[in-house]
């Protein structure tokens, strides 16, 4: 299935920054796809636009058959930052729960899908912690977690482990690669200036050049993980 599909699409911002150009891509169901590229190559503005968050100025862009704002609509995009926006006051499992809660789901099955995935990230006996008592690495363990909790079919990760020393950095990746094999229909799409992560973590590697914003290359990535 076709999750995400771009067609020269350009953004030009109202200030007159040419963000991206001619862009063309295509994401099926269960990719992994990595964005490489200096800063300001427009890879943040592909995320947004594929989210929703802002549109584009020329071109298609279609995610999940429909535009991305009706695509997160229906809870099918999820998004992961490298700052934590993890409420300071909120336990763990609160935090988690925060997107069902909003839209109205019952108590009882926001917790058991807390469960779920703060289980799935090896949190569960942290339920009642604020973020404040984790470290950085456990922290991007509950953004993912919350990411994750309306099993979403496409995960938008911008520089999520950016912050995070090597090690801490090594294992989140391990973890996320396993998270991702779970669940062999969610397609990933993920930010990172690290070249290294990018070929460890992904099916496919999209290199895009310093301004203007295009697309360079596209490398099929030719291991099959165990
Ligand atoms: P990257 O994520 O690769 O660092 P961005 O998508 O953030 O790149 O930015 C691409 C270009 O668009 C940069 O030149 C940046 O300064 C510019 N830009 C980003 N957001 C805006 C905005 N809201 N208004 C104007 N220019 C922007
Ligand atoms: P459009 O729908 O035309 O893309 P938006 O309504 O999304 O525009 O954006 C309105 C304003 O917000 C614009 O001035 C734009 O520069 C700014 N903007 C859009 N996306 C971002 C972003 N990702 N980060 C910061 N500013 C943004």
């Amino acid at each position: 299935e076709l999750l995400v599909h771009l067609e020269d699409v350009g953004k030009v911002y109202p200030n007159g920054t040419i963000a991206v150009q001619n862009a063309d891509l295509k994401a099926v169901e269960g990719e992994f796809l990595c964005f490489v590229g200096p800063s300001g190559c427009g890879k943040s503005t592909i995320f947004n636009m594929i989210a929703g968050l802002t549109n584009p100025t020329s071109g298609r862009l279609s995610v999940l058959q429909t535009t991305p704002k009706e695509a997160r609509k229906q809870n099918e995009i999820a998004f992961v930052f490298q700052e934590h926006t993890l409420l300071p006051w909120a336990k763990l499992i609160d935090n988690v729960t925060l997107p069902l809660t909003l839209r109205g789901i019952p108590k009882k099955q926001c917790k058991e899908e807390g469960e779920r995935v703060l289980e799935l990230v090896g949190l569960k006996d942290y339920m009642k912690v604020l973020p404040r008592q984790l470290s950085g690495g456990m922290k991007m363990r509950v953004s993912i977690a919350r990411a994750l909790i309306s099993r979403p079919k496409l995960l938008l990760m911008d520089e999520p482990f950016g912050a995070l020393d090597e090690i801490t950095r090594q294992t989140l990746q391990d973890e996320l690669l396993s998270i991702w094999r779970q669940d062999q229909k969610m397609t990933v799409l993920f930010i990172t200036h690290n070249v290294f992560e990018a070929v460890f973590l992904s099916t496919r590697v999209i290199v895009m050049t310093p301004r203007p914003g295009k697309i360079a290359d596209v490398i099929d990535i030719p291991y099959s993980f165990p």
